[in-house]
């Protein structure tokens, strides 16, 4: 599988490239050159497999057998989500007549980016090994991402990583689930300062070229494809077990960088019918203003009781651009450049024509999410975090007329993980799985620096065990 970059410059590159660099070095997104497609019969082929192996068998064609055979891939899915809380991995349940909830929340840190990052962490320690080189990957985190990427790295032969906190500014769960991972290979350092400072410290080291270098410094960002391919086969999933490729199915997503609903949309270029793709956001609406009046304008980021999807431009969005532009990168990266200095985007009507019509934006404050988690608690008996409500409360008022049509709704998290929103809606705080009960129990580890690039460099280099 060789792959382009959506700002058209950048050489066509095989997927080990893609997975270790992230980014394109034009500054575009990578995107396969070409979509695998299954026949209806091959998709109906894959009905009832059990997750890793579907999984296996869909992100192959990604990663070519030139990378990797199945067998070896097979292996990494079936040690990705071997540990998950569930035996189905992402489970359906059922909500109401028409609508279920897709759980993706059942891996080690309770959201669905563990659903891409566990595999994604054996993925680069493979070809890592096989090019018999290691990097550091370094990362701040507000809260979530940190302890995703944590999970997905820890013990991975290959690969370092430090990831920066804000001192005393993640919730107790948030740094727990961090600081709890003693594997040789994981270092967390809370920083005397704001997640600001812990980012701006992070691009400062990406900057100082030859501390880069020497550190083979990586990141495993929201933008890389691999993530992307890895979410793909639970939306298959979820399709084949409500009767597709023979029943069209919708999907509601509640979306930040937009690399979720991505997913959703991949498994439609690749041959499922997939009949409505809804974007769930918070107040900040800048993807429900794009497609109900072609407003794609940036505004501040205000926060909410949904803070994942606190966002102000959705990073992934520059893929869908790309392909609504006829694959044109010129058009792409002319097109970037103007949002990027105007503050908005220049979406020619027709094109945006396309999206509407397959792309449907919704809305909703804390007010009302609160009121769906507790509509959700009362009608169904079910708990969802915020996150979640927002999907549902979508896929409600936006499923499409044919009422023949069943709504999946990407469940994003754990309603443990955001404890106090949904006690404050429904009076029940809800409890953390057994397998983290002990959570507040287990040993801590990490250091405190201050906001320092001199010291932060340091501890840097000497945790990465190149130099041990
Ligand atoms: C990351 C995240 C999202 C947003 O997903 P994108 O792929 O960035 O659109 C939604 N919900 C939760 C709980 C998340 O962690």
């Amino acid at each position: 599988m060789r792959y382009l970059s959506t700002r058209g410059e950048a050489a066509p590159r095989g997927f080990e490239d893609v997975l270790l660099a992230g980014l394109a070095e034009d500054g575009g997104l990578f995107l396969p050159a070409a979509w695998p497609v299954l026949s209806p019969a091959e998709w109906r082929g894959l009905r009832g497999l059990p997750y890793p192996e579907l999984a296996a068998r869909l992100i192959h064609p990604f990663v070519g057998e030139e990378a990797m055979s199945l067998a070896t891939l097979r292996g990494m899915t079936e040690a990705a989500y071997y540990g998950f809380g569930h035996p189905a991995v992402a489970p359906l349940v059922q909500l109401d007549h028409r609508a279920f909830a897709l759980e993706l929340f059942h891996g080690p840190t309770l959201a669905f980016k563990d659903m891409a990052m566990q595999l994604l962490g054996r993925l680069f320690d493979h070809v890592l090994a096989k090019r018999g080189e290691r990097v550091t990957i370094v990362g701040a985190t507000s809260g979530d991402t940190g302890s995703a990427a944590i999970e997905a790295c820890r013990d991975r032969e290959a690969i370092d990583i430090v990831i920066l906190h804000p001192e005393g500014r993640t919730s107790e769960v948030q740094r727990r689930q961090m600081t709890t991972v003693l594997a040789p290979n994981v270092a967390n350092l809370a920083i005397q300062g704001s997640f600001d400072d812990c980012q701006d410290l992070v691009k400062a080291m990406f900057n100082d070229a030859p501390f880069r270098r020497e550190m083979q410094l990586s990141a495993v960002n929201s933008i890389n494809w691999a993530r992307i391919a890895a979410q793909i086969p639970y939306y298959a999933a979820a399709a084949l077990a409500l009767g597709a490729p023979d029943r069209p199915v919708g999907f509601s997503v509640p979306t930040g960088n937009f690399g979720n609903v991505l997913a959703a949309w991949a498994v439609r270029q690749m041959g499922l019918p997939v009949e409505r793709l809804i974007i769930g956001s918070n107040r900040n609406d800048i993807l429900h203003r794009f497609l109900a009046a072609n407003d794609m304008t940036m505004r501040p980021v205000e926060p909410s009781l949904s803070p994942s999807m606190d966002i102000q431009v959705s990073s992934n969005f520059e893929r869908l651009l790309f392909e609504l532009l006829g694959r044109d990168g010129a058009a792409t990266r002319a097109t970037m450049e103007r949002f990027r200095a105007e503050g908005r985007m220049p979406v020619p009507d027709a094109a945006w024509r396309r999206a509407a019509a397959l792309f449907h934006g919704f809305t909703l404050d804390d007010a009302g999410t609160l009121a769906e988690i507790r509509r959700l608690w009362e009608g169904a008996g079910y708990l969802a975090d915020p996150h979640t409500a927002i999907g549902t409360a979508a896929a409600r008022a936006l499923a499409p007329a044919d009422h023949a049509i069943p709504v999946v709704v990407a469940a994003t998290a754990h309603p443990a993980k955001f404890p106090d929103a949904v006690e404050q809606a429904t009076g029940h705080r809800p409890p953390l799985p057994a397998r983290l009960a002990d959570l507040y129990e287990r040993e801590e580890r990490f250091s405190l620096l201050p906001a320092d690039l001199a010291q932060v460099e340091g501890f840097v280099r000497a945790h990465a065990r190149r130099n041990a």
